[in-house]
């Protein structure tokens, strides 16, 4: 969970990244960090990095030192290696052909095992990353071409990886051969631009050029745009993450060349043909569940109504009264509608259900708020498997569909019924085509990268 972006000869570069970066706030907002150098001076990179949000990290000043003409950025959400300011990327280091800058978006499978290899052989680490190991075994590559050390580095790693670096002489963006998470290529006038996701290249005005393939490494220099394929896995299937298109990516962005919103629509059309129920209006969980409650009601007929509203001042540290106040957390981020809810029998559509705790409060604010009965529909199927390519998600014993059946959920909840899409309407309603072009591993444990190392990990969980 973070998201790149990255620009290559265009006068305002840091200030474009810093655009690009507030677009893709939604992906990580732990860190962020801006990597800027000049033509003039390519082998000095000036780099900002923070904790909290872009719009707080980068002021007017700050930006005016990042000057140059190509930049790349990074935003910020911990999968691996804490949260802490020394895992803030984009990272820099000088290797011994100039310097280099990296940004990553994803996990890599057999970290553990890469670094301790690493370290037998002497290397020191001053992160827990896993994007660090990427600088390391780049570092150790021998090819005289930059293309060439980042293909033999990324030979070695398995798992997810969308990269954008930036060296003396050009950027360059990289998806892994499954394709696992985003990375799109625009234009502003001549310049290009990389991002994790289009609504990046609106907000500068770039235009979309195309989605960079899975297992492609594009390479922007002085002489243009080159493309070529990372060769070292041949038969890795193109494996785009279906959560992104649930949750993660923004409804205003086109990604893996779909438009997010019209997934989540029809993810909503789906649940409620195979979930219809007895009730008298649709209400979203906002932000999440609104583009399937959409779809829910266009389907089912229901009226759609705004039952919850969302605050959007809700800090990241607020003062919890002593004295219990139940579901005070929810309260500070949902409140709901009386005049909509009372007396009502309302479909309640959120996009996922990870631990169940936060559809527990809300079931509870919407029975307080006069809600006659509550149906729970859930525009994707149950959550049974932790993800190891780069969404946040718990432990197994963690989730809750994972120890309960939907009995046992739709109690612990305490809704009047629950249902979630199937796998098979899933995949209908991101329009996949055979063979299955997405992973759905969160949602059926069918892992298709680094599965010996998963296997491995698994059980020292369990044991
Ligand atoms: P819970 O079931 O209380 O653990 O949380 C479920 C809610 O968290 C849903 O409303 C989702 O919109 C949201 N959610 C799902 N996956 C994630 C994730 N990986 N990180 C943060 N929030 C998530």
């Amino acid at each position: 969970m973070c998201g790149v972006f990255g620009i290559w000869e265009h006068p305002e570069a840091a200030k474009l990244t810093y655009l690009g970066l507030h677009a893709l706030q939604h992906r990580g907002q732990e860190s962020a960090g801006i990597v800027a150098a000049s033509a003039e001076n390519k082998t000095r990179f000036d780099r900002h990095i923070g904790l909290g949000l872009v719009a707080d990290i980068f002021s007017e000043p700050v930006l005016k030192q990042l000057s140059g003409r190509r930049s790349i950025g990074h935003v910020r959400y911990s999968t691996a290696g804490g949260s802490g300011i020394q895992n803030a990327q984009p990272f820099t280091v000088e290797a011994q052909r100039g310097p280099l800058a990296i940004g990553h978006n994803g996990n890599l499978v057999n970290y553990e095992d890469l670094r301790s290899d690493l370290e037998r052989q002497g290397a020191i680490f001053t992160t827990r990353s896993d994007t660090e190991i990427l600088l390391h075994l780049l570092a150790r590559a021998r090819a005289p071409r930059i293309e060439d050390r980042v293909r033999d580095a990324l030979a070695q790693v398995e798992g997810a990886y969308t990269l954008v670096l930036m060296h003396q002489d050009g950027i360059i963006g990289v998806r892994d051969p499954s394709g696992y998470r985003p990375l799109v290529l625009g234009k502003l006038g001549d310049s290009y631009v990389l991002a994790s996701e289009t609504c990046a290249l609106d907000l500068i005005e770039a235009t979309l050029v195309r989605e960079i393939e899975p297992g492609e490494m594009v390479s922007i220099t002085a002489k243009g745009l080159h493309s070529e394929r990372l060769v070292h896995d041949p038969d890795a299937k193109r494996r785009a993450c279906v959560f992104e298109l649930v949750y993660f990516a923004r409804p205003n962005s086109q990604i893996f060349d779909r438009s997010v919103h019209e997934a989540r629509f029809a993810l909503g059309q789906v649940l409620a043909k195979e979930a219809p129920a007895d009730a008298d209006l649709v209400i979203p969980v906002p932000d999440s569940g609104v583009p399937a409650s959409l779809g829910y009601a266009d389907l089912s007929g229901l009226p759609f109504r705004y039952g919850l509203i969302r605050s959007h001042y809700v800090g990241r540290t607020f003062i919890e009264p002593e004295q219990a106040i139940r579901h005070f957390g929810v309260k500070l981020k949902l409140s709901a509608v009386r005049s909509v809810l009372e007396g009502k029998r309302v479909v309640v559509v959120d996009d996922s259900i990870v631990r169940g705790t936060t559809s527990r409060k809300i079931v509870a604010m919407l029975r307080s708020a006069g809600a006659a009965e509550v149906h729970l529909r859930i525009s994707s199927p149950p959550t049974t498997f932790p993800c190891f390519y780069g969404i946040d998600t718990p432990t197994r014993e963690e989730l809750i569909a994972a120890r309960l059946d939907l009995k046992g959920t739709c109690d612990f909840i305490g809704a009047d019924s629950l249902a979630y899409v199937s796998v098979a309407g899933l995949h209908q309603a991101v329009k996949d085509t055979h063979p299955k072009g997405f992973c759905d591993a969160c949602f059926t444990g069918e892992y298709d990268t680094g599965v010996d190392t998963i296997r491995k990990k698994m059980l020292k969980v369990v044991a």
